[in-house]
């Protein structure tokens, strides 16, 4: 095809379209050396086509996956078909800083990758195009979608007045502990306690400085446990603490630190300032019990017993 001047002119519109339209277009031949680079991908990455042409892109680009591209674009030339990698498998391919101040909570551009075979006049594969498409402002709200379903997820897990578990979290909890225990019998103990005399702080106070206190034990108990026990809010002023790997000993070590903490504290608030203490009931799991509430209920009975001897107890089911 002989080139008059209306293709020429045609020639010149589409060059100028490739250069200045919103999307990375890059030409590689099959050694992976660049052969066109157009102005996105110059704005972006700072290095003009003059610059990188001819240059193999590992070289201008060490961060680029090798072994991945080099597979993509084989399997590109063999079957003589397009690929298509998305953000979410891979955030970009070109580490370009994100450059959108709408979008400014991601520091680099998300890209979607369409790798296209070309093919010479003889009708063989020698080439392959790479559209890098920005899609930073979509990945980054839907990044912040996930992260507030977490978030969503999280929070009815747990109760509102304190961040510990809720009661249903917390119970599913101790049932799959129990499960456990039947399969490895690994030591594992159970602790119910319970704000004493907690109707006199409300009577007294009020019930917002009730919360306070309520507060206040959630707080002392999340101070004193290691990451792998699970605190949950059982009741209004209930609580249940499942503590894996710790037999009844070491758990009544732990419930006195609690019990004791919580007789020296002061609780300060707007009603005044409030002295409680609490009572508690532990039970390390045996044979015993044949589900998870029969379970807690050994702990309940310990908790009532430290009730009736006095109150400010801790007490283990036996
Ligand atoms: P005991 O020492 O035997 O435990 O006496 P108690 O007065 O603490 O008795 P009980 O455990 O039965 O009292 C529970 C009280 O807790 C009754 C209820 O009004 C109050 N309560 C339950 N949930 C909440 C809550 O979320 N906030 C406040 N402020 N009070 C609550
Ligand atoms: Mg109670
Ligand atoms: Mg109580």
């Amino acid at each position: 095809m002989a080139f008059d001047s209306q293709n020429l002119d045609a020639f010149h519109w589409l060059a100028d379209m490739i250069e200045t339209v919103e999307v990375g277009l890059v030409v590689l031949d099959l050694e992976f050396r660049v052969q066109a680079w157009n102005g996105f991908m110059e704005n972006h990455s700072g290095i003009t086509a003059t610059q990188i042409r001819g240059q193999q892109i590992f070289n201008a680009f060490p961060d680029i996956p090798k072994a991945w591209l080099t597979r993509k674009v084989d399997a590109v030339t063999t079957l003589n078909t397009r690929a298509f990698t998305s953000w979410e498998q891979r955030p970009y391919l070109f580490k370009f800083r994100n450059s959108r101040p709408i979008t400014g909570t991601e520091e680099f551009m998300y890209q979607n990758l369409t790798i296209s075979p070309l093919t010479n006049s003889s009708g063989k594969v020698d080439k392959v195009c790479l559209l890098i498409y920005d899609v930073t402002e979509f990945a980054s709200s839907k990044r912040a979608l996930e992260r507030a379903n977490e978030q969503l997820a999280k929070l009815s897990m747990t109760d509102r007045l304190t961040g510990l578990l809720n009661r249903g979290t917390w119970e599913n909890l101790v049932d799959a502990e129990f499960e456990r225990y039947g399969r490895y019998g690994q030591t594992t103990t159970l602790v119910m306690f319970d704000i004493d005399h907690f109707k006199a702080v409300n009577d007294t106070y009020g019930h917002l400085a009730g919360d306070d206190v309520i507060r206040h034990t959630a707080q002392v108990t999340r101070d004193s446990i290691r990451q792998s026990d699970s605190a949950g809010r059982y009741g209004g002023e209930e609580f249940g603490i499942i503590l894996p790997e710790t037999d009844a000993e070491n758990a009544h070590i732990l419930c006195e630190r609690i019990r004791e903490t919580i007789a020296q504290s002061t609780v300060n608030t707007t009603a005044g300032d409030i002295r409680y203490t609490i009572s508690m009931g532990i039970a390390q799991l045996t044979g015993e019990p044949e589900n998870y509430m029969q379970w807690m209920q050994e702990a309940d009975k310990a908790l009532y017993r430290a009730k009736e001897g006095g109150r400010n107890k801790v007490v283990i089911y036996a």
